[in-house]
């Protein structure tokens, strides 16, 4: 017997019984999970088994993407359920070993319900130069996730990793990994993916703005208006969930 921990309600189930839908709840956030890693392979950000993503089910538990996958590949059932602390509750494969980011995140970040780590080639190359994107050059990136600090390099699958991210997970939505790829979240995985991909268009624009000379920074009033607008498009955002 096995307790999972569901939104607004705990079910005893029987083990043979772990791969059948167990709520609305849960069976949709699957759904999205295989949705939204099929789109970040096919963009190219998730090479090999390459990338996690991740979800709250509730305060208590979250769904993850398993090890060893390709994220082109990943079925419903492929999914696995763990606690807080990272201890899988249930589902046949077994849990990333890069499950420490996403902890760290919902530990630090009550708000976030769900993660999306990649490594997207442009916004990788930053991270392997350890430069930060944090040129403002681009209304686009302060009106969603804000600049993008770098983390310090840690070992990719030990609790240095969550360690270098702390300082600034807080403060902002998305963070370069050093030599390793990125990291974003938001109040569902359609924000936390297209937090993903405004990150790496960010990069890629920024690649090019270098390449013709270096772009120009916006001025401290200007990024105060925009970090203003960025206040009311969240508000916003919450009254109309995005669609996935
Ligand atoms: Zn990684």
């Amino acid at each position: 017997m096995i307790t999972s921990y569901l939104t607004h309600q705990t079910i005893q189930i029987e083990s043979e019984d772990l791969a059948s839908p167990l709520c609305p709840e849960e069976t949709d956030l699957r759904r999205q999970l295989v949705h939204f890693g099929r789109w970040v392979h096919r963009l190219g950000y998730t090479p090999g088994t390459a990338g996690n993503l991740s979800v709250r089910l509730d305060s208590k538990l979250i769904l993850a993407t398993p090890t060893g996958c390709s994220k082109a590949l990943l079925c419903s059932d492929d999914m696995v359920i763990l606690d807080n602390e990272g201890h899988k509750l249930s589902g046949a494969r077994n849990v990333t070993s890069e499950i420490g980011m996403h902890l760290a995140v919902y530990r630090l970040r009550p708000d976030v319900q769900a993660i999306v780590h990649t490594h997207p080639p442009i916004a990788t190359a930053f991270a392997a130069c350890r430069k930060a994107l944090d040129q403002p050059i681009c209304s686009e990136i302060l009106m969603t996730t804000g600049l993008v600090p770098l983390a310090s390099y840690a070992t990719t699958g030990t609790e240095e990793v969550s360690a270098s991210l702390e300082p600034f997970i807080p403060h902002h939505d998305a963070i370069l990994l050093a030599n390793h790829g990125l990291l974003t979240y938001g109040t569902s995985l359609p924000d936390a993916f297209m937090k993903t991909e405004t990150v790496e268009h960010f990069a890629q624009v920024s690649l090019a703005a270098h390449q013709l000379g270096g772009g120009t920074s916006l001025q401290e009033r200007d990024i105060e208006k925009l970090k203003q607008a960025r206040a009311r498009y969240k508000q916003n955002a919450a009254q109309n969930p995005p669609c996935n």
